[in-house]
């Protein structure tokens, strides 16, 4: 920086710089460019290497505000942008982000209220074995039900809550509910199927998840093998150091786990091999065009092999016809989910799917061996 050039801490991680005497925005642009990198660059630490990830936003006098706050907080609003499209980046303000940043503090506002007046609720899908019958595991997924905007599915609300830190109490009152739900399932004399919850990544990194998990089971009298916790591929290989360890902790309490989505992100197959998972849910958009691009066949093919030569079962997701059904049994395919089977359904629903699906074995009496389950939706 230069002599008249400003460099505060604002507290946590957050920093400005303010820049005197411009010639024009790009300046601005280059300058900021220059900090990043050099932020960026690694450096050493008794021993440790260590980078950072910066994201700067910029905003210009007197284009983007004509007072402190003002810049301050259009500033604000760039550094956000930066931070979504994947930080270690620089963005200017632009006047659209105003509107992104004030749409987002509404949905903040109110989803807040949401958690603390009970208006979110869990539904449940059911993953079943390759015989198409029997129930293997539930998924749980989260809704939030508005009483002006009805149900809001879970894609409009959880990277909301993962930019605000909302996903910590939302994804805690996740586990403890569905949690609460399977102890009341079992103490009905519905069993022989596991209840899978989705973890996002900002979850991963609280220091006391193994903790807070085991506690929940111990709480609902569960055991950690009734529990799988799914995470998505690009979850998995983002941080990958510190997910392998939380990972391993969970795995060594019992704890069951998936990659969800996979094939979507990026994966890497060596490191795939390091994580302690049981399990790939294989993403829906292959699935759904099975039958008609070979691409898409071959890549759940090759999928499914490559699980099973790594010890790991492979649930497919999304599966809404028979025919696709019969070709990802036709492959080996584990385990199935999809609107074929059901939809997500609320709990009493789910109960009555359960006491139809009992797993084999648990229930000899059991009154329909025939064909395919009852396609029980909820709308
Ligand atoms: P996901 O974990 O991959 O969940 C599967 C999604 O596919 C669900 O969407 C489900 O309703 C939908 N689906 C299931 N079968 C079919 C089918 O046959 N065809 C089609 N077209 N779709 C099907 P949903 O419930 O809207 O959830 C979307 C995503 O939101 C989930 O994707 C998950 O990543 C996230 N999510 C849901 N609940 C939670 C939660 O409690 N915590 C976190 N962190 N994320 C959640
Ligand atoms: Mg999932
Ligand atoms: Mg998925």
């Amino acid at each position: 920086m230069r002599d008249s050039d400003v460099v505060a801490r604002l507290g946590g991680d957050e920093f400005v710089i303010v820049l005197n005497r411009l010639d024009a925005a790009q300046t601005a642009a280059t300058l900021t460019e220059k900090v990043r990198q050099r932020i960026g660059e690694r450096y050493e630490i008794d021993g440790h290497i260590l980078h950072t990830t910066p994201s700067l936003g910029v905003s210009i006098f007197p284009l983007d505000g004509a007072d402190a706050d003002t810049l301050m907080k259009n500033a604000d609003a760039a550094m956000y942008h930066a931070k979504a499209e994947g930080r270690d980046n620089v963005q200017l303000f632009n006047p659209r982000l105003n509107e992104a940043a004030s749409s987002r503090l509404r949905i903040q506002t109110r989803l807040r209220e949401a958690l603390e007046k009970r208006r979110l609720l869990l539904h449940y899908q059911p993953q079943l074995a390759a015989d198409g019958r029997s129930l293997a595991g539930v998924e749980a997924l989260i809704r939030w039900l508005d009483p002006d905007e009805g149900m809001i599915p879970p894609d409009r609300f959880i990277p909301i809550a993962e930019e605000t830190g909302l996903i910590g109490p939302i994804g805690a009152w996740v586990i403890e509910e569905s949690f609460r739900q399977l102890a009341q399932w079992r103490a009905a004399g519905l069993s022989g199927f596991r209840m899978s919850i989705n973890l996002s990544a900002q979850q991963l990194r609280l220091r006391d998840l193994p903790r807070q998990i085991a506690e929940a089971c111990t709480r609902h009298g569960l055991s950690a093998g009734d529990i799988e916790l799914e995470i998505t591929e690009s979850t998995a290989m983002r941080d990958p150091e510190s997910t392998i360890d939380t990972l391993r902790q969970l795995r060594e309490m019992g704890i069951e786990l998936a990659i969800d989505d996979f094939g979507t992100g990026y994966s890497s197959l060596s490191y795939l091999k390091l994580l302690p998972i049981g399990r790939l849910k294989l993403d829906r958009s292959f699935v759904h065009e099975i039958e008609a691009n070979t691409n898409d066949a071959a890549i759940c093919a090759a999928t499914i092999a490559l699980a099973h030569n790594l010890g790991l079962e492979v649930v497919a997701e999304g599966v809404e016809t028979s025919a696709q059904f019969d070709f990802l049994r036709e492959l080996d395919c584990d385990l199935f989910q999809g609107y074929l089977f059901s939809r997500p359904l609320d709990a009493d629903a789910l109960a009555r799917f359960a006491a139809r699906h009992r797993a084999t074995g648990t229930d000899p009496a059991r009154e329909d061996t025939t064909g395919l389950p009852l396609n029980e939706q909820t709308g």
